[in-house]
């Protein structure tokens, strides 16, 4: 075994495929499968939003852009190409990785609902999480790679020449990292009434907002970002103030019949954690952790520059 991974969410699912692929001998190991992740919990578009060093995510962004925007084209993956808009109750602009996509547009005044000022519309990968990390599941599998169930409590513990720790919020109490902090999202997910197009309303910058990701049959509505928060149940009060602040955008939803909630703790941290450490026996520790809001869309971009790394040090 030349590498072993700690956590199945989208960072470790992404990270054990990116050095498999490479050629290494891996394997994962998990206290909870890919199903019963924060990632799955995700909305999720690409975007890199609650994450820095912005100079690093926009750079892991534009990778994992190339990626997402080739899975696309695999129906089995869970990916399409979606346009919608983003609206604000106060003047703003769209933010600088929007440059990235070929589609971006400022939106006109009596193009946004009432009570918005400002807005632009967009086209992204949009990600169906439960297909998605199915679909890496298999992906992984297919190259030879095993996933454990295992809570780890100790890296250093942890017996291969490279020890990945990709463990999300786990790894505020695992490494341990107290600058690390957990920031509660809680979504419904809906049979889709016919929503063909993606809405996110940034709110007056508080823990609620409403957003409506739809995913061909099903649609994922949410949203909140609760600091600190970290119970996993789904608040009945929250999933009805989500339910109204949707419909409201589109009234379809009014009727539409819940399939899900799901609850997820996005690991917020001032920057993303992807660098190396060495243990006191020599061995490599990579920690890739703390992706914030947008772990989705920079698993791909951290994967390669931790595969490239890795690949050198063992030359
Ligand atoms: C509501 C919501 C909406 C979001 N929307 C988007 C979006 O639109 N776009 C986007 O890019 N991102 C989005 N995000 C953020 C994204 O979901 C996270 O950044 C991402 O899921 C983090 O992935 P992860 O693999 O690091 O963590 P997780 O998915 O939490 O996985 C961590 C893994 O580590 C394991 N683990 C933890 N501790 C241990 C231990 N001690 N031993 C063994 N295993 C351990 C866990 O069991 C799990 O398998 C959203 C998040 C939420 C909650």
């Amino acid at each position: 075994m030349d590498a072993v991974v700690v956590g199945a969410g989208v960072v470790g699912l992404t990270t054990a495929i990116s050095l498999a692929e490479a050629g290494l001998a891996t394997r994962i190991v998990t206290a909870a499968p890919p199903s019963a992740t924060t990632s799955v919990a995700a909305g999720a578009i690409w975007g890199p939003v609650r994450c820095g060093p912005p100079e690093r995510c926009y750079a892991w962004a534009r990778t994992g852009l190339g990626v997402l925007s080739a899975l696309a084209g695999e129906p089995p993956a869970g990916v399409r190409q979606l346009t919608g808009r983003e609206v604000c109750t106060s003047p703003k602009v769209p933010p600088a990785w929007t440059d990235l996509l070929p589609e971006t547009r400022v939106l006109g005044a009596c193009e946004l609902p009432a009570g918005f000022v400002s807005g632009w519309q967009y086209t992204a990968p949009a990600v169906n999480m439960p297909a998605y990390l199915a679909y890496l599941l298999r992906r992984y599998t297919g190259l030879g790679g095993s996933v454990s169930a295992e809570t780890v409590t100790s890296l250093a513990s942890v017996a291969a020449p490279v020890v990945v720790n990709c463990t999300g919020t786990g790894a505020r109490t695992l490494v341990p990292d107290a600058s690390l902090v957990p920031v509660r999202g809680q979504v419904v997910v809906v049979e889709n009434p016919g929503i063909g197009e993606f809405y996110l309303d940034h709110g007056t910058g508080g823990a609620d907002y409403v957003y409506v990701f739809p995913h061909e049959d099903v649609v994922v509505l949410g949203g909140t970002a609760y600091e600190g928060a970290s119970d996993l149940t789904p608040r009945p009060e929250v999933a009805d103030r989500i339910m109204r602040d949707c419909a409201a955008v589109f009234p379809a939803l009014r009727a539409a019949r819940v399939v899900a909630e799901r609850v997820g703790l996005r690991p917020v941290r001032p920057t993303v954690r992807l660098e190396a450490e060495t243990l006191s026996d020599g061995r490599v520790l990579w920690h890739n952790y703390g992706h914030g809001g947008a772990g989705v869309t920079l698993s791909w971009g951290c994967a390669a520059e931790l595969t490239s790394a890795v690949l050198a040090g063992s030359r």
